[in-house]
């Protein structure tokens, strides 16, 4: 449909996209919400094109042995049955080379047949040395050095690709966090060549990129960004290439949120609380909030998608529709519970031998094994949890996760959770699957009767997952962070860990043994005994859920608000028609 490629008014950069469960090239929630929000895009018609890196070698596999000790492999995958190689290609100055950069398309297809093309930028050509040919193997892979001359592929690369592609109508730049950063510069720079400069960049044209640019940070930490020292950035970026970062204001490292903040006109963080904290890091420019959300037709399970076709005809087009969810009937979403539940009970039992029951409260967390979403919080006295499943009701627990290759601490935690499972064989059944991806996100989050979520605050930017359960009907029971605080209304659509002003300030050790403790009383005295023995009120729990927040966080909603607030191209499009 779209291959007027002149039709493209938003271009979106992401160095991962979660574009399909069996291409590996996206690590976590990042790579997901950009999946999710393309494909919104496409249902929305959304005059879109985006631009990522191949990941020939993905993210990478995780193999967990006896012990819970994460091993990688890199992934192998048939580029071929996904995407189309196209004949354009452009290069890139790296150092003093020239990498050539070719592209394949994966094109995304909305419910009215709307598609948006996907162009995953590839290095692995013979006329490139046999280093830069790697460039666009690994996510997240490889040294500094290797990281920035990605940034270059994806920043400038991209860009020259869209131009070489004719996109010459792009109105907007998306960049979906730091890493796509350089496409500020690849902008100023062609700006720069129609005109003969002297004493540094102008100002109108630093003014004239931003008009351009829109920024959506997803990092709580300042140790989250991307930063460069700066005789990297010099050995990469060349002479010239400094000197107008130095007019853009870098004179120090190379700061990739500093030059998206720089040459962007709209900044955003991807929850309210997000955008507080956010402005507070870069007080000088103005930080709004879009809440992150979730793709709803592709995080609903089939029994919901079936629930969803029975009572909310209109859902698949039109999310705002699940908010009707209010109005079905308590059997009729607990038996599509059952069946989703079903599905993740077995490949529990397939997958891992741990003997899951259909009948027992199940509680899944499975995300990015960060250490800030201390997945073993739940852990901090194992008596006493074992204690509350003796009294209220047997309780089985599934996990699941990757740490990042060089995180030694998620690794540990990922160990630590195995032991946790011997020290509770008999008592609590626990199961950690292996290789979390979105094939499993999918079953896990919809599967589960209660979704966890532990992070610090004020640590979790968004956090999404709890979003996919609730497109399943599954509540949260989650500390107030992120999404959280303002999706929890308690015993409305699930629980919060702690209080909505943390009463958890101790330093970090004393915060754990305080939100456990806050953890425990709510399932103890809350979820497991509407679990167990009043059902009724649970699966209203659930209704409410789909109703209030499958109705809001889900990406149909997000593109809506980037629409009005950020690419305020909404009457051009309906111009355009
Ligand atoms: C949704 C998703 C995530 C994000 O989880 P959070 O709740 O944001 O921590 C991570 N990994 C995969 C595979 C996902 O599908």
């Amino acid at each position: 449909m779209t291959d007027r490629s002149d039709d493209a008014l938003v271009a979106y950069f992401s160095m991962e996209i979660g574009l399909d469960p069996n291409m590996p090239t996206y690590a976590g929630g990042l790579g997901v919400l950009a999946g999710d929000t393309i494909r919104s895009a496409a249902d929305l018609e959304i005059p879109m094109v985006a631009v990522t890196l191949l990941h020939r070698r993905g993210y990478f596999y995780q193999r967990l042995d006896e012990q819970g000790w994460q091993h990688e492999e890199p992934v192998a995958w048939p580029i071929t049955d996904f995407c189309k190689p196209i004949p354009q290609r452009v290069t890139v100055d790296i150092e003093s080379r020239t990498v050539h950069v070719a592209a394949w398309q994966f094109r995304v297809r909305g419910e009215s047949g709307h598609e948006v093309p996907v162009y995953l930028l590839d290095t692995d050509l013979p006329e490139n040395q046999p280093w830069d040919r790697t460039l666009t193997d690994q996510l997240y892979g490889g040294d500094e050095y290797y990281r920035l001359c990605q940034e270059v592929v994806l920043g400038i690369g991209g860009y020259r690709l869209l131009r070489e592609l004719g996109y010459n109508h792009v109105r907007r730049f998306h960049m979906n966090e730091g890493h796509a950063a350089l496409l500020v510069l690849a902008l100023l720079e062609e700006k720069l060549a129609s005109r003969s400069y002297e004493q540094g960049v102008p100002a109108d044209l630093i003014d004239a990129v931003r008009e351009q640019c829109v920024f959506t940070t997803h990092t709580p930490v300042p140790a989250g960004h991307d930063q460069f020292a700066p005789d990297l950035a010099h050995r990469v970026l060349g002479d010239r290439r400094c000197s107008w970062l130095k007019d853009c204001g870098h004179d120090q490292s190379l700061n990739l949120t500093q030059l998206a903040l720089r040459g962007s006109r709209f900044v955003n963080g991807v929850a309210m609380k997000h955008g507080e904290v956010s402005q507070s890091l870069f007080p000088g420019y103005p930080i709004h909030s879009i809440t992150n959300g979730v793709h709803a037709v592709t995080w609903a399970a089939p029994a919901f998608h079936a629930l969803y076709d029975r009572y909310l005809p209109d859902w698949r087009r039109d999310q705002l529709s699940l908010r009707y969810a209010i109005s079905i009937p308590s059997d009729a979403i607990w038996n599509a519970h059952q069946e989703a539940k079903r599905m993740i009970v077995e490949q529990v039992n397939r997958d891992t031998n741990a003997g899951f029951d259909r009948d027992v409260l199940t509680l899944g967390f499975a995300r990015r094994a960060a250490t800030y979403k201390r997945g073993a919080l739940i852990f901090h006295d194992i008596e006493r949890l074992a204690k509350i499943a003796e009294q209220q009701g047997p309780l089985q627990i599934v996990f699941g996760g990757k740490a990042h290759p060089r995180d030694q601490e998620g690794k540990h935690l990922i160990h630590r959770i195995h032991e946790f499972r011997e020290a509770l064989r008999g008592r609590i059944r626990i199961a950690y699957l292996p290789n979390y991806d979105m094939t499993l996100a999918k079953l896990l989050c919809a599967g589960v009767d209660v979704w966890l979520n532990t992070p610090l605050p004020p640590m979790e930017a968004s956090g999404t997952s709890g979003m996919k359960a609730a497109v399943n009907g599954v509540p949260s029971l989650s500390v107030l962070d992120g999404w959280w605080i303002e999706g929890h209304v308690e015993d409305v659509t699930g629980w919060s860990i702690g209080d909505r002003v943390d009463t958890c300030t101790e330093p970090s050790g004393g915060r754990d043994v305080c939100h456990a403790a806050a953890l425990y009383d709510k399932l103890e005295q809350k979820v497991m005994p509407c679990f167990y023995k009043d059902r009724e009120r649970f699966i209203h729990i659930m209704r409410q859920a789909i109703a209030l927040n499958g109705g809001f966080f889900n990406t149909q909603r997000m593109m809506a608000q980037y629409l009005h607030n950020a690419y305020r191209l909404v009457g051009e499009a309906i111009r355009r028609g």
